[in-house]
């Protein structure tokens, strides 16, 4: 059964894009948890970091230049934080990695 990332990334269901290329895409976060919330999505389904092959270390680096190049776009200079929520003790909720990228308000630490 495909992932509702996947069917994203098919246009299957709507989403707001701001970013795509032939590995990733970058949507707004349904639920955001800062003034700027965007997920970068591989379009290969890996599950989670968990479960990455060697084979993925491009994609991985992608995602991560990815994710500055949208921040530098989003004029994020005060800062940003990139999360990655790992299994269900992690915090992940949709079994599609993703690549949070939050910014535009003071975000504390630790998380919780
Ligand atoms: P995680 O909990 O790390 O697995 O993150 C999943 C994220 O996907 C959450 O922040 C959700 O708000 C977000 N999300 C779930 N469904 C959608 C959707 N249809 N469009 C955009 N973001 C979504």
């Amino acid at each position: 059964m495909a992932t509702i990332f996947q069917k994203i990334i098919s246009r299957e269901i709507p989403a707001e894009i701001i970013f795509e290329d032939d590995t990733c895409i970058s949507i707004k976060d349904i639920e955001p948890q800062a003034p700027f919330h965007a997920l970068i999505i591989p379009k290969k389904l890996i599950a989670r970091v968990g479960e990455v092959d060697d084979e993925d270390e491009q994609i991985l680096g992608h995602l991560l230049l990815t994710a500055k190049k949208i921040a530098q776009e989003q004029n994020l200079d005060q800062g940003f934080r990139i999360v990655i929520n790992n299994g269900s003790d992690g915090g992940e909720t949709v079994p599609h990695l993703h690549v949070h990228l939050l910014g535009g308000r003071k975000l504390t630490w630790p998380p919780g």
